[in-house]
């Protein structure tokens, strides 16, 4: 009678390990599709970044979009990092962006088609075809998608600038450069990040 008890204790705690491990797994990345490990864009390392106020960031509606997004990114980046944003003419999406037979935008698709002349965010309430993918940076380094399906549209386009300046991944997971559930984060980089990136 124990060692069956036993038995099944072991196989509940094996079943709740397999859980947890697919779940984390699923939830290894939700807002990001950059890897550092295979990253072989060009990007700007730190040190040589140049955190000009006199940069310009230009931000664009793709596809469906809500115009209010796009201005409440420019202030906050601009807040945020000081750079000037400008908001350029949204891209109208034609059948070649989305994957095949599916409504949702293929990020290698956009990345071919959208090719942007300086650091180019743009802001989507459409779907990417990788379900668990809120947001991407280009291989140029020059390109940032966000989507606003998840409703964090901020942290989005937070995380995915700071790996267009030059910022990897963060150990801490309540930081916005976390690997972590885009839900759980606080939607701001932690004291390492900012000393990184020389925010105040
Ligand atoms: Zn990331
Ligand atoms: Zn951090």
């Amino acid at each position: 009678m124990t060692t069956k008890n036993v038995l099944i204790a072991l196989i509940m705690l094996a079943v709740f390990i397999w859980i947890d491990k697919l779940l984390s797994k699923h939830h290894y990345d939700v807002m990001c599709l950059f890897d550092p490990r295979t990253y072989n864009g060009e990007r700007i390392s730190i040190d040589e970044r140049n955190l000009s106020k006199n940069e310009t960031v230009y931000i664009s509606g793709l596809g469906d979009f809500n115009q209010s997004d796009l201005e409440t990114a420019s202030k906050e980046i601009t807040e945020v990092f000081g750079f000037k944003c400008e908001i350029i003419d949204p891209i109208k999406t034609t059948l070649e962006l989305y994957s095949d037979n599916t409504r949702k935008l293929d990020m290698e698709k956009c990345e071919s088609v959208l090719r942007p002349s300086n650091k180019t965010i743009y802001i989507t309430n459409e779907y990417f075809a990788d379900e668990n993918v809120s947001g991407i940076s280009m291989k140029n380094g020059k390109l940032v998608l966000a989507s606003n399906t998840c409703n964090h549209l901020k942290k989005t386009i937070f995380h995915e600038l700071g790996h267009t300046l030059g910022m990897d991944h963060c150990d801490n997971n309540k930081c916005i450069m976390g690997t972590r559930n885009i839900m759980t984060c606080n939607d701001e980089f932690c004291n390492n990040c900012k000393t990184k990136l020389k925010l105040k």
